[in-house]
C-alpha cells in the first residue's frame, strides 16, 4: 500500500497522467468534426427540397437554399470570358463573414459554395469559412469552386473534412487552348488528376466545370472526363455580363482586370452541338446562358446579392444592414428555375450512391 501511494504521488505518475490528458484532448479535437458529422441529421432528400422550393416560389416565398459566396474577386488567372472580375480587392472581416453566413442559415440556406476570384488565394480564410459552415452552422453541403492551381494535398488533408464538394474549372484538355483562354499553366491536366486522387482518398466529391466557348466547343472531352470520373460535369455556355466582361478590346488590353468576352461567344446552336457530343455521359449537366444568368444566387465580397441577369449587373444592399429577406427583394433570383434545373442534388460528402461519370451511374441525374 505504501509502495502504491508513493508510486501514485511520484513525478512519473504526474507526467504519465498529464500526457494521457493531452493525448485524449488532441484526439477529441481531431475527431470532433467527424463525430458531429456522423451524428447529424440525415440530409433532406433532394426531391422533397426541390418540391418545397417550387411550391414556395409559386407562393412568392424566397429562400436562399443554395448560395454562391464570392468572398474575393482576386484571381491568379486571366480568363478572357471571366464574368466576376477583379474590380475590387476587398475581403470582408471574419466577424462580418460569419454574421452574414449565420443570417443566411437562419433564412434557409442549406448549401454554400465558396467561389471567387480564386478562393485558394486565401487558404486560411477559406479553411475558417468551411469549418464554420460545416461545424458551427451544420450546413448540409459546403463546396468550393476553384481554378485548381493553388489546391494542395496538405490543405485538403487538414481541412478537407469540412468540404463536401470540390469543383475545379477546366475548359480544355489541350494546354494550348487553356493558355489561349487565359487559364493555362502548362500542367492543368496533371493537376486535375492529382486533385481527383486527393478527393477520392479523403471522401470529397469531385466536380468539374467547363465554360463552352469559341475555343473549345468542337473539342472531344468525353474520354478524359470519363477518366477523371467527376460526380457532376457542369458545362456552361459562355456568358456576357454588362460591366464585367464587355469592355472594349482597347480597354481590356490596357487594363488586365478588364475583359472583353466577345471573341469567346458562341451561338446557341454551337452550344447544342457540344452538348450533343457529350450528353451520353451520366455526369454531364449542361447550362445555357439564359438559365445561368438568373438561377444562381450570388453573394459578393461586400455581402450583397448580385443580379447578373438582363442588362446591367445589379447589387442589393448588404445583408448585414437590411437582412437577407430585404436584400433578396432587391435582386431577381429565379427560384423556380433554380429548382427546375436540378439546383438541389445529392450535395453532401461521398456516400454509397455517389458514383461518377466513369461508373455510368445515373443516380444523380435529375
Ligand atoms: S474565370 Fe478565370 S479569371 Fe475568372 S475567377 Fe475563374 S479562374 Fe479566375
Amino acid at each position: 500500500m505504501g509502495l502504491l501511494t508513493s508510486l501514485l504521488l511520484s513525478p512519473w505518475a504526474l507526467i504519465v497522467t498529464t500526457t494521457l490528458f493531452a493525448l485524449t484532448g488532441s484526439l477529441y479535437y481531431l475527431l470532433r468534426p467527424r463525430l458531429r458529422l456522423k451524428f447529424q441529421d440525415k440530409a433532406v432528400l433532394p426531391a422533397a427540397t426541390t418540391e418545397k422550393l417550387l411550391s414556395d416560389a409559386n407562393k412568392g416565398i424566397s429562400k436562399p437554399v443554395s448560395v454562391n459566396y464570392h468572398f474575393t474577386r482576386k484571381c491568379n488567372k486571366v480568363c478572357g470570358f471571366c464574368f466576376h472580375t477583379e474590380k475590387t480587392s476587398y475581403v470582408a472581416k471574419e466577424d462580418d463573414m460569419k454574421r452574414g453566413l449565420k443570417l443566411l442559415k437562419e433564412a434557409g440556406m442549406k448549401k454554400i459554395n465558396f467561389a471567387g476570384g480564386e478562393p485558394f488565394l486565401y487558404p486560411k480564410q477559406l479553411a475558417m469559412l468551411c469549418e464554420y459552415c460545416k461545424i458551427d452552422l451544420q450546413l448540409e453541403s459546403v463546396s468550393i469552386i476553384s481554378n485548381g492551381t493553388k489546391i494542395t494535398e496538405d490543405w485538403l488533408q487538414k481541412y478537407g473534412r469540412f468540404v463536401d464538394v470540390l469543383g475545379v474549372s477546366c475548359d480544355s484538355f489541350d494546354e494550348a487552348t487553356n493558355i489561349e483562354i487565359g487559364r493555362g499553366t502548362g500542367k492543368n491536366v496533371t493537376q486535375l488528376f492529382l486533385i481527383r486522387g486527393w478527393c477520392r482518398d479523403l471522401g470529397i466529391k469531385f466536380k468539374l466545370n467547363t465554360v463552352v466557348c469559341s475555343f473549345n466547343w468542337q473539342e472531344e472531352m468525353a474520354t478524359t472526363v470519363e477518366q477523371l470520373d467527376p460526380f457532376r460535369w457542369k458545362c456552361f455556355q459562355v456568358l456576357e455580363v454588362q460591366d464585367e466582361n464587355d469592355a472594349s478590346t482597347t480597354d481590356a488590353d490596357l487594363d488586365k482586370r478588364k475583359r472583353n468576352a466577345k471573341r469567346f461567344v458562341i451561338s446557341d446552336q454551337q452550344f447544342a452541338d457540344f452538348c450533343n457530343n457529350h450528353k451520353h455521359l451520366s455526369c454531364f449537366v449542361p447550362e445555357s446562358n439564359q438559365l445561368m444568368a438568373s438561377s444562381y444566387l450570388i453573394l459578393d465580397e461586400y455581402l450583397c446579392f448580385l443580379d447578373k441577369g438582363d442588362g446591367k449587373e445589379k447589387q442589393s444592399s448588404c445583408i448585414l444592414d437590411v437582412g437577407v429577406a430585404e436584400a433578396l427583394k432587391e435582386v431577381y433570383w429565379d427560384q423556380a428555375a433554380f429548382a427546375a434545373r436540378g439546383g438541389v442534388y445529392d450535395w453532401s460528402r461521398v456516400g454509397e450512391e455517389s458514383k461518377g461519370c466513369g461508373s455510368g451511374s445515373t443516380a444523380l441525374e435529375w
